[in-house]
């Protein structure tokens, strides 16, 4: 068996696809990963990415909001509960769009590794 790329594995991640085929769905709700994908039947669900896809989520959250924040938050006149209602709600919202992507990514690097995953015995 080949192994797919590594570029190729972190863009089926990023697009929530099977590393395997790219054509499967990976989760069957938001964050939950499918079994089996449903068109190559690779197994899937017993890979846990446990704290690293949180981990790259903030790491890209704050990274990609700080430069707004620093630009716009010094020059304007928002009153503070404005400021306290959209910079946090900016970061929760990012932070929901990205973290089923890096899960994806974390999910694609254990199976490319070839890890057996913490649920499934040797
Ligand atoms: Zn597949």
């Amino acid at each position: 068996m080949t192994k797919e790329p590594l570029g190729t594995v972190i863009a089926r991640g990023v697009f929530e696809r099977c590393p395997s085929c790219g054509q499967g769905k990976l989760f069957q709700s938001y964050l939950k990963p499918v079994n089996s994908c449903a068109v190559c039947g690779e197994q899937l669900g017993h890979i846990r990415a446990d704290d690293g896809p949180a981990w790259l989520t903030i790491l890209l959250t704050g990274h990609i909001l700080a430069p707004f924040l620093l630009a716009i938050a010094p020059n304007n006149a928002w009153p503070d509960w404005v400021s306290m209602t959209v910079w946090p709600g900016a970061a929760l919202l990012l932070a929901l769009a990205i973290l089923p992507r890096t899960k994806g990514i974390f999910i694609g690097l254990i199976w490319r590794a070839g890890s057996i995953g913490s649920e499934k015995q040797p």
